[in-house]
């Protein structure tokens, strides 16, 4: 059996997230001990009877003592408040890490609260399902996936280390990026595609109330695709945008742009126009799935009737 990368591994905040962190480190015996922390009674109560982790605390304070590995899974939002709550608790030579989907804000937000002699490496692992809680973690959700490191300036390097070995026992493959730059990629890759799935739900919706359930009864792969995604969680969303706003408004005026240019395509018969464009993003596709992010299968391999 491989030696635990750390001995306690503190979880703040018992969703999505940081369940299937708790599911991945039990089966590979990464942690000797797995503690967590959940603002509501109602999860720590159901964190408790899932029996997620080894001990799950009261208080968040408490959850961190001893640990060495802090992981902050709660919206972006609260990072900062979150961090300076438990920043007395830490153990020096602690590490701090997060799993937040915006890295600049997060930084400049829990940085200011890491004390003297505790290292800080923020993280976001690129994995996620439109569900929330304890319940909705799984082991298997970190496999093959990618998980960005984000280290600040003048971070220990075996801190870093450290944290790739735990994120790579979980099944990820994990790379470094700065800040600024992944918060750009996340808003071309992540964050912009939601607002534009929320927004085209609210569209079907309003014209729902038109042409009764058809909408639903008749809805095809590609709109059902939008409601997956516009089922996501909404704190956690709409602290992504409030968060990563220039970065999300930048490719939103691109997208906006590109959608005039189509629209007038389509106005003026230029089906040379549309052709082209839609050959480009059908290549694309392909180069996801030779990269191995995601499957060739029809229907994204589920059965006809999901
Ligand atoms: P989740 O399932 O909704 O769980 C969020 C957890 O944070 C819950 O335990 C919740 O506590 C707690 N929480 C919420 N607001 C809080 C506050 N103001 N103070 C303290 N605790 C609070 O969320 P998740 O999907 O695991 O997301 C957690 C983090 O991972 C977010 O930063 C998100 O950006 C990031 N992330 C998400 C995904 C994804 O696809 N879901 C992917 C990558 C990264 P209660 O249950 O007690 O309310």
């Amino acid at each position: 059996m491989t030696q635990p990368v750390y001995d306690r591994i503190a979880l703040i905040g018992l969703g999505l997230i940081a369940s299937s962190m708790a599911h991945a480190i039990r089966r590979g015996n990464l942690a000797g001990e797995i503690t967590g922390y959940a603002r509501s009674e109602a999860t720590r109560e159901t964190a408790r009877r899932i029996n997620l982790c080894d001990r799950i605390c009261d208080i968040a304070a408490d959850a961190v003592e001893d640990a060495d590995l802090v992981v902050l899974c709660v919206p972006v939002g609260a990072m900062g408040p979150v961090m300076e709550e438990i920043a007395p608790k830490l153990k020096p030579g602690a590490t701090v890490s997060d799993v937040g989907s915006v890295k600049r804000h997060v930084i400049e937000a829990v940085q200011p609260h890491i004390p003297q002699g505790v290292h800080f490496v923020p993280a976001h692992p690129l994995a996620g399902t439109e569900h929330s809680g304890p319940e909705a973690g799984f082991a298997e959700l970190y496999d093959n996936r990618w998980c960005l490191l984000v280290p600040v300036e003048g971070t220990d390097p075996d801190a870093v280390e450290r944290l790739r070995t735990l994120w790579e026992g979980m099944g990820a493959n994990v790379d470094e990026m700065d800040a600024d730059h992944h918060d750009l990629v996340l808003a071309v890759t992540s964050h912009a595609p939601h607002l534009i799935a929320y927004t085209m739900v609210g569209v079907a919706d309003d014209l729902r109330r038109v042409t009764d359930s058809e909408v639903i009864k008749y809805s095809a792969a590609g709109f059902r695709d939008f409601t997956r995604i516009a089922a996501s969680d909404p704190t956690m969303w709409r602290d992504v945008f409030l968060t990563n706003k220039d970065a999300t408004l930048e490719i939103l005026g691109r997208f906006t742009e590109e959608l005039f240019a189509l629209q007038r395509a389509i106005r003026t018969g230029d089906g040379e126009h549309l052709h082209d464009y839609f050959t480009r993003t059908r290549a694309i596709r392909r180069g996801i799935i030779e990269a191995g992010q995601d499957t060739a299968a029809p229907n994204f391999g589920r059965g006809t009737k999901s």
